[in-house]
């Protein structure tokens, strides 16, 4: 069995699926294998693989390319844009089928996954002819404020593998309408749907450079793509994050970053026992916990807490977990044998720690070469275990039991993390003192902290997030700058 993330230098070959640099499909001089999780024996495709000298290409050819797409009309832009929006929306399933199969999602969540990323590429055709600047009367006499806003340039992407063409869809989708050209390095585990994505583009008539792919390995990426280019938006750990905005800092471009979380659930005594159950469920295990917004950390008051656990236990036990292509699955397989081993690690030092493993804790089917994990609840956790300091990225989540409100919301907030968080409860007091005191960019109130709209801004706070969010009508604030002039009468 192979590590997808592995770069075959023998393994040069014709049926590569290229790179798209300049406007035309570049071949590598190694591929990237992509392996679908589930059976790692299913080898996806052969993706090339851009050399560092290709990378800076790229950039080049984005950079040449965005003096006449910046001068491009805003209606030609959102023509290609809602062209792609088509295209992507017309193949989903064929698309959601390619990210199951890549990344191990169900069936209903690669096609969820598909539909939104075309649901955002037509929000931002409509926004390329919507958004502008402001006109401000000056505080002065005489004088008239002129607010404008103008692309950033060129930009660099970098994505991760578990949202392999929402992501880079969210990221794309804006850049293009506020005039930036850009290049996109999607994960080396999830090639196959961006590769896809850049023939939508190519078909919706983006002139040479405008939007380039280069895959490959992260430190290639790191030392490539944020030369020569003026902004950097990064989705993916806090340990890359790290690097990516010490790089850009030392640059001085613009840097936005989306990391890691450790989401707390609140649920408070008065909660309904089967919205909190179902939140749970649906939010700490659903992708196999591969969601950045994933609540690991299941904060429980004492007096529903044995009752939560039993039915939460209980409908852990009947949870499908197996192969996407099983339409009875509803939990697949994590990424890849590394990850797996990592979350087995988190597991044994929970135990170490001395939480309980009160449902999975194992591989789910030791038979088959799938990286399957019995979705894993821990009780008699404290906040402070590393258990629930550090993300796990897996189906694996933590009760820690509380007195009442109070503490839960103090526990909530101890983590180095602030993505998303989530209570559920029938107070109207306690739910809006949550909402408005809980430290994350994004609450939940009754609801699962995952599943997510597309218009509406995303990003969090602390180690979660950096720089300007993302999605939704506020993207314009990091692939826009604005010119302030004053015009005398
Ligand atoms: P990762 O940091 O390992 O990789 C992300 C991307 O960075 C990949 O394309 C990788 O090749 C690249 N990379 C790696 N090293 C690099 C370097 N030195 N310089 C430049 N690029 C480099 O993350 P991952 O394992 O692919 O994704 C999982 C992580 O992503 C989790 O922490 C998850 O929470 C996070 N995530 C966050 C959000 C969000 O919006 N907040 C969404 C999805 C995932």
């Amino acid at each position: 069995m192979r590590d997808p993330s592995t770069i075959h230098d023998e393994e040069r070959t014709v049926t590569q699926k290229a790179n798209f640099i300049n406007g035309a499909w570049v071949n590598g001089d190694a591929t990237l294998a992509n392996l679908n999780p589930a059976d790692p024996q299913d080898v996806i495709g052969q993706y090339a693989c851009a050399s560092e000298a290709q990378m800076r290409q790229a950039v080049e050819a984005a950079r040449a390319a965005a003096p006449a797409w910046e001068r491009s009309t805003t209606q030609s832009r959102s023509d290609i844009l809602f062209r792609a929006a088509n295209e992507i929306l017309a193949r989903k399933e064929e698309l959601g089928a390619l990210v199951s199969r890549e990344a191990g999602k169900t069936q209903a969540e690669g096609l969820g996954e598909v539909v939104r990323a075309g649901q955002i590429f037509q929000f931002f055709a409509g926004e390329a002819v919507r958004y502008g600047g402001e006109n401000l009367p000056s505080v002065r006499p005489d004088i008239g404020v002129q607010i404008s806003r103008h692309p950033v340039g060129v930009v660099s992407m970098i994505t991760p593998w578990n949202f392999p063409i929402a992501i880079p869809a969210w990221k794309i989708a804006p850049a293009l309408a506020f005039g930036n050209t850009l290049v996109l390095k999607p994960s080396e585990h999830t090639p196959g749907v961006a590769w896809e994505l850049f023939n939508i583009l190519e078909r919706a008539g983006l002139p040479p450079g405008v939007a380039n792919l280069v895959n490959g390995e992260g430190a290639a990426a790191g030392r490539a793509l944020l030369e020569g280019v003026d902004a950097v938006s990064f989705t993916g750990s806090v340990a890359t994050g790290r690097k990516i905005a010490a790089a850009a800092s030392e640059r001085m471009i613009r840097v936005q970053l989306e990391m890691g979380g450790k989401n707390p659930l609140v649920v408070l005594d008065d909660a309904d026992l089967d919205v909190a159950v179902e939140c749970a469920l649906n939010g700490a295990f659903y992708s196999a916990g591969q969601r950045c917004t994933a609540s690991s950390r299941l904060i429980v008051a004492d007096g529903i807490h044995d009752r939560f656990v039993e039915a939460l236990a209980g409908r852990m036990r009947k949870l499908g977990v197996g192969d996407p292509r099983d339409p009875a699955t509803q939990i697949g397989p994590v990424i890849n044998a590394q990850q797996l081993e990592k979350i087995l690690g988190y597991i044994e030092l929970g135990r170490s720690e001395g939480a309980t493993v009160a449902e999975g804790g194992k591989r789910a089917d030791a038979s088959t070469t799938g990286h399957f994990l019995r979705p894993t609840l821990f009780t008699d956790s404290s906040n402070a275990m590393r258990i629930n300091r550090e993300e796990i990225f897996g189906p694996v989540a933590a009760v820690i039991r509380v007195s009442g409100y109070d503490e839960a919301l103090q526990v909530a907030n101890d983590t180095p993390f602030g993505l998303s968080s989530g209570i559920c409860t029938t107070s109207h007091k306690h739910a809006n003192h949550f909402r408005l005191n809980v430290r994350s960019g994004l609450t939940m109130v009754n609801l699962p902290t995952a599943g997510l709209d597309y218009h509406v801004p995303f990003g969090g706070t602390k180690a979660s997030s950096f720089g300007p969010r993302e999605q939704g009508r506020y993207a314009v604030d990091f692939y826009t700058s604005t010119k302030t002039a004053y015009i005398g009468y």
